[in-house]
């Protein structure tokens, strides 16, 4: 009789190899956020904001199945960061999800937020475009500050609904810039810790298209620097969210180990965990 060397589930049945970009699932990514923004708004002092949150990213699920996307936006096949600003300002379809977005949170929002959106609905293309560039850009305080977030969150879901299509093209390229998305050229908003296909892979998230990107461990997400790097956490050894900052630049990610917790979700365990920064 043969004796097994190996427990069942130590035998490989997968193919272990990094996949260096990984498409977003729009609708999945935001039922997600809406599920963990609910269970952080319970008995959280910043309950009211964690509830319009909710509300916008049930707006963007809905959006992610329902909405007419119109035409994709052209790109060059195996160009580096094809839905980038330099190469996609021009696009604005995403001006109409956001007056889908903004009447479908009307009847649901504050009076106070209700306002807002209605002012925001009424701007003129040309200066909604505007606003969009320069959030793209980063110029952040030449958008009034209450438009931001809808405005992103409209154009969050245009780009990671097409995300996907450019990704079978850039699997060679991706090597250059790993600081921003490979896609469209945003910078991550964390860094995720997954133990798949491998235990301790890290995978950047975009914050604008939803894509995950591949990046080393133990290197600068910001100048790419692998030495006098330092994890941080607040208490225990085997926190789920620690801070990676870089004594070169001075530069830190947020890492998020879905490992240790899988209900860890990018945006809103970033948001959580702002007062993690001060270890930056
Ligand atoms: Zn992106
Ligand atoms: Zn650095």
């Amino acid at each position: 009789m043969t004796q097994a060397i190996l427990e069942a589930d130590q035998i490989p049945t997968q193919n272990l190899a990094i996949i260096p970009i990984l498409a977003p699932a729009p609708i999945a990514v935001y039922q997600k956020r809406a599920e963990r923004l609910a269970k952080l708004a319970i008995d959280s002092p910043m309950v009211d904001y964690l509830t319009l949150l909710e509300q916008l990213v049930n707006m963007q699920v809905s959006l992610a199945k329902n909405a007419d996307f119109g035409a994709m936006p052209s790109f060059v096949s195996g160009q580096e960061m094809p839905f980038s600003i330099e190469h996609c300002g021009d696009n604005q379809y995403w001006q109409v999800l956001l007056l889908e977005l903004i009447s479908g949170l009307l009847p649901v929002v504050s009076e106070q937020i209700a306002e807002v959106l209605q002012t925001l609905g009424q701007l003129d293309q040309a200066i909604l475009a505007d606003y969009g560039n320069a959030l793209r850009r980063g110029e952040f305080s030449r958008v009034p500050a209450q438009y931001s977030l809808f405005i992103w969150a409209a154009m969050s879901v245009y780009w990671s609904h097409w995300a996907a299509k450019p990704i079978p093209e850039l699997t060679h390229q991706v090597t250059d810039h790993k600081q921003l998305c490979p896609v469209c050229g945003s910078h991550p908003v964390v860094s995720m810790i997954k133990d798949k296909p491998r235990t301790g892979l890290r995978y950047l998230h975009c914050s604008l298209c939803e894509t995950e990107w591949h990046m080393v461990r133990a290197a600068c997400t910001v100048c790419d620097k692998d030495d006098k790097i330092y994890l941080w956490a607040e208490q225990e050894k085997q926190a789920s969210v620690r801070i990676e900052s870089c004594d070169h630049c001075h530069g830190y990610t947020k890492m998020l180990f879905t490992d240790i917790d899988p209900s860890l979700e990018a945006a809103v365990d970033d948001l959580a965990t702002m007062y993690l920064i001060k270890y930056g």
